[in-house]
Order: C-alpha cells, then sequence, then structure tokens
C-alpha cells in the first residue's frame, strides 16, 4: 500500500509553484484530502504579512492536533525560512522544517527526516512538477527574490537578491507541459519586469515573449507583478505586438502620492506611474489590475485621499488593497509616524469600496461584448451554471463567468476547452455568458 500525502499550499501563485515541485518530487505517495489518513502532511507556508503568518501558523497546529501518531509534519516555505530558528523552539510539534531553497529536495529530507535551510535560491527545471487545479493552465515562475527596496517588504530579507531562472529552462517546462496538454500560461515572480536584470540584460521580458512565442501549442499567456521602475514602454509594445501574451497587465502600484512613493523607495513618482498606466489602459482590450497599500507610516489624510481620489477616476479592471502590516527587518518598521490601527482599517475599508465600485465598472462595460473563455467545470452555485474565465483573466485571481446558455448551433461543451461567448448580463459580481462553439 502506497504512503498517504497531505498537503496544504498557502499564500500567493508563486507558494503554489513551489508546492507542485516538491509534490513532482513525491508522486510516489497517494494523495488524501484527509489529513488523519496521511503519513505525511506538508504546510507551505507564506510568511508576507501578519495574517498571513497567523494563517500559516494556525493551519500548522490544527493539523498536529489530528493527525496520525506515526505521521511526518512538515513545515516548508516563506515563513518557515523567514523564523527559522524561533519556529524551530517555538513549535516543537513540526517533524521537518524546511526554508525557500530545498523544495527539489523534500524527498530527500523525507527519508532522512532532517530539517533543512539552503542558502542557494532554488529556481526548478519544471520536469517533474504536478500541476495543480487545471488541466490547460499552469503558473511557472520566472525568478526568484528580488532587488528592489520597497520600505514596507521583508521578502528580500528572506528570498535574497534576484535570481532569473534561465531562458532555456523556461521554454523546456513550457514545452514538457504543452505535452501533457498544457496551453495557458502565467509567468509568475516577485518582480517580473526585472526577469534577466540581474545577468545585464534589461528587456528580459521581451526574449520571453519572444521565445514563448515559438512554442507551438501555446495558446495563451499573460505575465504577472511589474514594477513600475522597470517596464519599459517597449515591452509593454511588445505585450501589445503579441499574438499569445494578453495585454495584460498586473502592476502594483502601492500608492499614487509624489511623497508616499519616495516614502515607501518606489523608485518611480506619480507623474512616471500615471504615464505606463495610461499607456496600458490606452491599448486594445487591455485589463489593468493593480495593488495597493493603505495606513504605510507618514501617510498623511491627504495623501490617502489623493489616492482615493486617482482610484475612482483611472478605471481598475481589478484592485487588491492591503493595510500596512509593520515586519520587523523592514525601513518602514523603524519609522516614525505609525498609523493606528483603527485609520488602517477605515482606509482599507474606504479604498477597499472604492475598488469594489471600480470591479463592478468593469464587469458592467462587459455585457454586450464577445470574448474568449474557457470552460472550467460545473459552477458551486446551480447544477444547470457552468464556471467559466474570461481568456485574459488570471485563473482563480480575476473571477469567474457563469455560462448559462449555449447558441442553437453549439456543439457539446467540453471543459479545458476555448469558446466564444456573448456576455449577457452582470448579477451582482458575477457574469452571465452563452458560449458558441470552440475556437482554438
Ligand atoms: S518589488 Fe518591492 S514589494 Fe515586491 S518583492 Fe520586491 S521589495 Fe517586495
Amino acid at each position: 500500500m502506497s504512503n498517504k500525502l497531505h498537503i496544504v499550499s498557502l499564500g500567493c501563485t508563486k507558494n503554489l509553484v513551489d508546492t507542485e515541485v516538491m509534490m513532482g518530487k513525491l508522486q510516489n505517495f497517494e494523495l488524501t484530502d484527509n489529513n488523519e489518513e496521511a503519513d505525511v502532511i506538508i504546510v507551505n507556508t507564506c510568511g508576507f504579512i501578519d495574517a498571513a503568518k497567523e494563517e500559516s501558523i494556525n493551519t500548522v497546529l490544527s493539523l498536529h492536533n489530528s493527525r496520525k501518531d506515526d505521521s511526518l509534519l512538515v513545515m516548508a516555505g516563506c515563513l518557515s525560512e523567514r523564523y527559522q530558528e524561533d519556529l524551530q523552539t517555538q513549535i516543537p510539534e513540526v517533524d521537518i522544517f524546511t526554508g525557500v531553497g530545498d523544495y527539489d529536495k523534500i524527498d530527500e529530507l523525507l527519508i532522512e527526516k532532517k530539517s533543512r535551510f539552503s542558502d542557494k535560491v532554488f529556481l526548478i527545471d519544471g520536469a517533474e512538477r504536478v500541476v495543480t487545479g487545471s488541466t490547460y493552465h499552469a503558473y511557472i515562475k520566472l525568478s526568484e527574490g528580488c532587488n528592489q527596496t520597497c520600505s514596507f517588504c521583508a521578502i528580500p530579507s528572506f528570498k535574497g537578491k534576484l535570481h532569473s531562472r534561465d531562458l532555456d529552462s523556461i521554454a523546456r517546462e513550457v514545452e514538457s507541459l504543452v505535452k501533457k496538454g498544457y496551453y495557458d500560461f502565467s509567468f509568475v515572480s516577485q518582480d517580473s519586469s526585472s526577469y534577466l536584470r540581474d545577468q545585464n540584460i534589461k528587456d528580459g521580458l521581451s526574449l520571453l515573449i519572444q521565445r514563448i512565442e515559438l512554442i507551438e501549442g501555446v495558446k495563451s499567456a499573460r505575465i504577472l507583478y511589474l514594477y513600475p521602475s522597470t517596464t519599459s514602454m517597449a515591452l509593454l509594445k511588445n505585450i501589445a505586438k503579441s499574438e499569445i501574451f494578453h495585454n495584460y497587465f498586473d502592476m502594483p502600484i502601492q500608492h499614487i502620492n509624489d511623497d508616499m512613493l519616495r516614502i515607501m523607495k518606489r523608485g518611480f513618482g506619480k507623474e512616471k506611474t500615471i504615464d505606463l498606466l495610461n499607456f496600458m489602459r490606452s491599448l486594445p482590450n487591455s485589463f489593468v489590475r493593480t495593488g495597493l497599500i493603505v495606513g504605510h507610516p507618514q501617510e498623511t489624510q491627504e495623501m490617502f485621499d489623493e489616492m482615493c481620489e486617482f482610484v475612482k477616476n483611472f478605471g481598475f479592471d481589478r484592485i487588491s488593497v492591503f493595510a500596512y502590516s509593520d515586519e520587523e527587518t523592514t525601513p518602514a518598521y523603524d519609522m516614525k509616524d505609525k498609523i493606528s490601527d483603527e485609520v488602517k482599517a477605515q482606509r482599507a475599508q474606504i479604498l477597499g469600496d472604492i475598488a469594489a465600485e471600480s470591479t463592478k465598472k468593469s464587469l458592467a462595460a462587459e455585457v454586450g461584448k464577445e470574448c474568449e473563455v474557457v470552460i472550467d467545470g460545473e459552477s458551486d452555485e446551480h447544477e444547470l451554471l457552468l464556471s467559466a474565465r474570461k481568456l485574459i483573466w488570471a485563473p482563480e485571481i480575476d473571477g469567474e463567468i457563469y455560462v448559462n446558455d449555449q447558441s442553437d448551433d453549439a456543439q457539446e461543451l467540453e471543459f479545458g476547452k476555448i469558446y466564444k461567448a456573448k456576455i449577457t448580463e452582470l448579477v451582482g459580481d458575477i457574469l452571465t455568458a452563452t458560449v458558441d462553439n470552440a475556437t482554438k
């Protein structure tokens, strides 16, 4: 009888890729949703902000409480890396701790039953990865670490400097996934627009676009996490020209007030940031997503109001709003004029409402339009509704569409295929659509 593995992936899509690499290394295990019967339990943790840390620790402890006596409990990932010494004494329940550099050694660690932290940055070659949650889409990692010095961010302190993955290695991974039927790819990293800058290549993403376009079978691609000061107009034009890469622009700008951007050490001021955003918005069928932080030390009411006003008027398609979280090892941690939790929560609520309104406007503008969608499966809402995604959207990030009707001459719908669709209605926050025949 094979051993059983229960694995939990917390945090971002970059963490998900690392989880999938561990699953690839442990293919001799049978996966189980039931942690009580698992021989090995792995929690790939997130250590980004307080809420994520709490979720990671609670998940580990709750899984420990109900696990079998002879099972192994592994804590992996960012939180484990960032607080390795403290956690090893504070959570003795965990059998193996491992950081962000040893995902591809997880099989050896289990055999040795040892904790390990490597000082090298880990970059997969992808050959043994198991993609979860989709039969046609995969996240692909471009690099690890980050050379930026954003005041609020602890990631460079535990992930290290930018270390870009070799273009050949990325292409090999995409080719091997295409052979397995995958055709849609999202390229991710901490700062994607710096890809290959550690090798003195300025517009590495343009090289990536050229290379991926040559791979037969790739039908759809998008890049996540563009950083303003490393995103060139040339890159945006190359994305716009591409037949494969969508005009999908995910650029967390964090704030718009000039002084605040300087305090945050973002490298780009208001004017240049707006120039980039306006250019993205002007491209045909563009989708513009951003992320914003409220309540950073020294954020005045005027600065916050300026950000709200900008967001109301710009017309983002999606916005993630975060309340500032005070993290040790960051420059902001030692700054004066911290904002109280109460004010941070109020500001997050106000900007969150504006963000929700902006998303709603973006969705409402889709009604009546034709677009390509992928049918993912039955919806959780009703047995007669299918769950689909607009092809340009990033899976599990940008939302879903309910398909509730089919044109008369359409063939039977297949999950994982691309169809032409007409958006018919916005019901609450969800679009509904009618689909036609498969396109690609
Ligand atoms: S770009 Fe800034 S926020 Fe993003 S990982 Fe690097 S330092 Fe952190």
